[in-house]
């Protein structure tokens, strides 16, 4: 076996990333996310000022109307994970949301935190890897994705999931790597602006309204003869220009313009047309003539911007209100009416929230986000020519996309190797997996070794290759609880199972340790080792791969709830602790080892704990397993009760 390899690698930990990975994973694929940030979901963390905007929660049509680009590419991955399904699944996940102005939906703490976590908490369960790595190239062989390239090495996999985000925040480490990856392979990638961001005006007297916010206004934007946009609502002035609700969405809707071509203004009063703004004026004008014209305004606009409209309007500010002639009032309507901005550009990557521009969409497939021009590459989130609106849309863009690309990225890895055979007609036929987990000491492998023979199938006793990993961690001295290490090691590990005259053998690194690993303290290394996510991953191929090829009876911890999830016959194996301590004590005596009763018990309540109180891939029964106590049973009605069991389940 290689010492690294994957179904798929996604890259890229983001929200487009994790809900690839987990769908991939929960469709049976094994999956690992490589990401080179120090933490994963950086930009989901920050986002929403820490809250997490993660969605919208409008209808179809109300989605669709707040895309700018990429909206028809969008349609099929929205109807199938859409606002209503994205909240269903984060609930699901133990996230209360709650909805707010403009539909806007956050979590119920306020703490996008949570969100991150629980995505990385579902990963972890679903046996997803994520390793800090930078993926340099992805590779391919005969149009296929091969492998990815990182500093160290490679990684071999099947399919590989682009989602490494855009230019946006690059500061979280969105720094637009994925863009050349998929260059290189041949995509077209669409120039990129950053988009809903704040935009830079001529206009010096910005600075002197920084921080004042605009309500009910309307801002326009026109090129040539053309409205691109215009809207009510609010905004704000910053040192440099414009910013808030009104002047993010008008920076999307601009993205790519050319500047100087634009021209731009805000109708300080939109609900009052020129007419009726004018009598308005004409009225104040007459109830304060002996004012100065400075201190008239006071009703009509908010005081910082007083001055700035006493400046532009070229009337002398101390002049008394009566002496405003008819000209001068005009010219005060125009700039109330159509107060003008001039954009210079906009406040970078570090301030926008999306990238606007990205791969194109015309060689993807809207369906499955898999790339037109090579098998096995999916593409996902922001990465993508495709963003919207604020207000959760594009969070919904990185969730939909990346759960399209996830299951049809493990949809991909079944069509190209379904799990099937051929036999000798050249008819693809479906192999039998028999999923036997439980606690230590419930009698697993003698049951299971005893099914396999009967049935013809062959044993895997997945406990060996744990074991195998704890016993490489005890000849090299590393810290059986220290993950780091642990994962280290892996990288220079290659564990093997191979079959022998009909008998299970398990080797590292090409040598066969099937007897040096049935001790007890290796028996505790494994336990310890295996409640680590890189050691699970890293032996999840391999067990999948054998009953891919194979009629297996396979035992162990999580057969039935992770490694073979879609196996028709799962038995949840147990006995009383006493009465497995009880048959571990007597076999341990027949092999002339010395052992104690008690600390047998207890060694194996350790491991009982450990094992199904761990994060990962707890042991459990799984929902459609069936549970076989043989705690009063001997080992011929144990086995008589299994086999019983699989051959109605599987029908054979
Ligand atoms: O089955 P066995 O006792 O040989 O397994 C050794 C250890 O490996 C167990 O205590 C358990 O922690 C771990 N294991 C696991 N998942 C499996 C098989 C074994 O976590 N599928």
């Amino acid at each position: 076996m290689a010492a690294r390899k994957a179904d798929i690698v996604v890259i890229g930990g983001g929200p487009a990333g994790y809900t690839a990975a987990i769908f991939a994973a929960k469709n049976g694929a094994g999956v690992l996310i490589a990401d080179k940030a120090k933490r994963p979901l950086m930009k989901l963390r920050i986002s929403g000022k820490g809250r997490c905007n993660l969605t919208n929660n409008c209808t179809d049509g109300e989605f669709f109307d707040n895309i700018f680009r990429g909206a028809r590419f969008l349609r099929s991955a929205e109807s199938r994970f859409g606002p209503q399904d994205i909240m269903e699944f984060m609930e699901g996940l133990g996230v209360p949301l709650k909805t707010e102005r403009g539909r806007r939906v956050f979590p119920v703490s306020d703490r996008a935190d949570d969100v991150a976590q629980a995505l990385i908490d579902e990963a972890q369960r679903c046996g997803v890897t994520v390793i800090r790595e930078e993926i340099k190239r992805i590779e391919t062989a005969d149009g296929r994705v091969t492998a990815v390239a990182t500093p160290s090495g490679r990684i071999g996999c099947r399919a590989a999931v682009l989602a490494t985000g855009g230019r946006s925040y690059p500061a979280t480490g969105s720094t637009g790597d994925g863009y050349r990856m998929a260059e290189e392979l041949g995509h077209t990638v669409s120039a990129t602006y950053p988009a809903l961001v704040s935009l830079t005006c001529a206009e010096d007297w910005c600075s002197e309204a920084e921080g004042l916010s605009l309500r009910n206004v309307r801002l326009t934007c026109r090129k040539k003869k053309k409205v691109l946009f215009s809207e009510q609502g609010e905004m704000l002035f910053t040192s440099e220009g414009i910013s808030g609700p009104l002047v993010l969405t008008l920076s999307s809707v601009i993205a790519g313009e050319d500047p100087a071509e634009l021209e731009t203004w805000i109708d300080l009063k939109p609900s009052l047309d020129s007419q009726t703004l004018d009598k308005r004026l004409l009225r104040d004008m007459q109830e304060m003539s002996n004012r100065a014209f400075k201190n008239s305004l006071g009703e009509l606009l908010p005081k910082s911007l007083i001055p700035v409209i006493v400046r532009l309007s070229g009337i002398d500010p101390d002049r008394k209100v009566n002496g405003v002639t008819a000209a001068e009032r005009n010219r005060l309507l125009e700039l109330l009416k159509h107060l003008p901005l001039t954009i210079t550009g906009t406040g970078g990557w570090n301030e926008a929230i999306v990238t606007a521009g990205g791969i194109s969409t015309k060689e993807v497939d809207p369906r499955t986000m898999g790339s037109k021009l090579v098998r096995g590459l999916y593409l996902a989130g922001e990465i993508l020519d495709a963003d919207g609106a604020t207000g959760g849309y594009n969070l919904t863009i990185a969730f939909s996309t990346g759960h399209a690309a996830g299951i049809a990225a493990a949809e991909y890895l079944k069509e190209e190797d379904p799990g099937t055979e051929k036999s000798g007609d050249g008819k693809e036929k479906t192999m039998h997996a028999i999923a036997i987990d439980g606690p230590a000491g419930a009698g697993k492998s003698t049951v299971a070794k005893a099914a396999a023979k009967e049935l013809g199938f062959i044993y895997v006793d997945t406990g060996a290759l744990y074991r195998a990993i704890g016993l490489s961690a005890l000849r090299n001295g590393v810290d059986i609880n220290d993950r780091e290490g642990v994962s280290r090691l892996l990288t220079s590990t290659e564990v093997d199972l191979r079959y022998v005259e009909g008998e299970q053998r398990v080797f590292l690194n090409g040598e066969d340790v099937s007897g040096e690993i049935r001790t007890e303290e290796v028996s505790m290394a494994a336990s310890a080792v295996s409640a680590q996510p890189e050691v699970r991953a890293f032996l999840l191929d391999l067990q999948r791969d054998l009953a891919r090829k194979n009629n297996v009876v396979m035992d162990g911890r999580d057969i039935g709830t992770v490694v073979l999830p879609d196996a028709k016959c799962k038995i949840f194996l147990t006995a009383s602790p006493e009465v497995r301590a009880m048959r571990r004590y007597k076999e341990l005596l027949e092999k002339g080892q010395d052992a104690d009763y008690e600390a047998v018990l207890e060694d194996l309540k350790t491991r009982d704990y450990n094992d199904t109180h761990r994060e990962i891939a707890p042991l459990k029964l799984a929902d459609d397993g069936v549970e076989v106590d043989t705690s009063g049973l001997d080992l011929e009605g144990s086995i008589r009760a299994v086999i019983d069991t699989a051959k109605e389940r599987l029908g054979i």
